[in-house]
């Protein structure tokens, strides 16, 4: 973990949790009050759960929702706003997920609508981006990345309003994991497209990993110069495994 930034260990609940999942919430605060994290905490459960995680957790960690639709307001059935989301208590929202990507057809264009969004409620976005198991297996892995920089990261991107996410699609859910030497090149990629878009301030963005983060591959992946934290999926539910998470940092 290089460059001084706080380091973000956020986790992603994806379609995942019920009222009694609040109680995994509970735990992780008792423990983050017990001995606070170096890294910034954050929980992006589903949607459901924002408001009664709010109350539930006061400032022990954050809250993020997990997609959000560009406009403030209006006749979108079954869209939540980012200002909701804002007013649920969240700090931040996940944009292009790829599951998001692949599952609801979003294109680098929406998600920069979305960051946009996140930026008007007072949100932090962070911006997913990687590459399918083809795309890799056809060199084209820094190409795709870099292409969804430029197109699904907004001018006006800044470190105190941007994270990246860089999560390989073949990585999620699946166990398997870059070696640290790709992941350090990729990271590496990213913040030359970052800074070659925005400019200098670029250099404090902080950029995730994100695909099968484990407790037992935490501290390899967190440890490496060129990751700023953590988008963790399967491994935030229970807060056992994602208090080891945190703790690697
Ligand atoms: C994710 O979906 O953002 C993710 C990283 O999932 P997992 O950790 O389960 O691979």
């Amino acid at each position: 973990m290089g460059n001084g930034m706080r380091p973000l260990v956020a986790g992603n609940w994806k379609m995942n949790g019920l009222a009694s999942s609040l109680e995994e919430l509970q735990a992780l605060k008792v423990a983050l009050l017990a001995e606070p994290a170096s890294a910034e905490v954050l929980v992006c459960p589903p949607f459901t759960l924002i408001a009664q995680a709010n109350f539930l957790v006061k400032d022990a960690f954050g809250l993020g929702g997990q997609n959000c639709h560009a406009a403030p307001t209006g006749a979108h059935t079954g869209d939540i706003a980012a200002e909701m989301l804002k007013d649920a208590g969240a700090s931040y929202v996940i944009v292009g997920h790829s599951e998001r990507r692949q599952d609801h057809g979003e294109r680098n264009a929406d998600v920069a609508l979305k960051a946009r969004a996140a930026w008007r409620a007072g949100l932090g976005a962070i911006i997913c981006v990687g590459e399918t198991e083809k795309r890799r297996a056809a060199g084209d892995a820094h190409e795709i990345c870099s292409s969804q920089i430029d197109e699904s990261v907004p001018e006006g991107a800044t470190a105190a309003n941007t994270v990246i996410a860089y999560e390989p699609v073949w990585a999620i859910g699946t166990g398997r994991t870059p070696t640290p030497a790709e992941i350090t090149q990729m990271h590496a990629h990213i913040r030359r497209c970052l800074v070659r878009r925005l400019g200098k301030g670029a250099s404090a963005m902080r950029i995730l990993y994100g695909g099968s983060v484990k407790p037992d591959n935490a501290a390899e992946i967190l440890g490496l110069a060129e990751v700023n934290g953590a988008l963790v999926g399967g491994a935030s539910i229970k807060s056992d495994d994602f208090l080891r998470i945190i703790r690697a940092v």
